[in-house]
């Protein structure tokens, strides 16, 4: 099956303010249900892969030097090892579209050992 490496998909912005971070406990954090937001307009623009979500991370500082939201997810269709790393660069602006960058890594799975390259830095 061939992956496409790198990709971008976009959320709509009165959808991605539905479950955009919010501080809990300190710590911010995406709301519930951002899993099928992501998935939604992941699955759309890749349609090869149905991306399971593993976990995410909301930048605390807000900092413009690092990537706003980060998250993490892999395939479950049978036979297909691949790995996605998806970045929200920024705080997005109230009303504009948000980009969410996408990219595939490639896992073997040798009994179980598990080696994975990470493009994403
Ligand atoms: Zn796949």
């Amino acid at each position: 099956m061939k992956h496409l490496t790198y990709f971008s998909f976009t959320i709509p912005y009165n959808e991605y303010a539905q479950i955009k971070p919010i501080e809990i406990t300190g710590k911010w954090k995406l709301q519930e249900n951002w899993t099928d937001l992501f998935a939604k307009y992941f699955n759309n623009k890749n349609a090869d892969c149905n991306i399971m979500f593993k976990k995410h991370r909301v930048s605390q500082k807000h900092s413009a030097h690092s990537n706003y939201i980060t998250a993490e997810g892999y395939c479950n269709r049978e036979f297909c090892s691949a790995y996605y790393y998806l970045r929200v660069k920024s705080v997005p602006k109230k009303e504009k579209d948000v980009t969410v960058s996408v990219r595939y890594v490639f896992i073997f799975l040798f009994n179980c050992y598990i080696q994975f390259i990470k493009f994403f830095v």
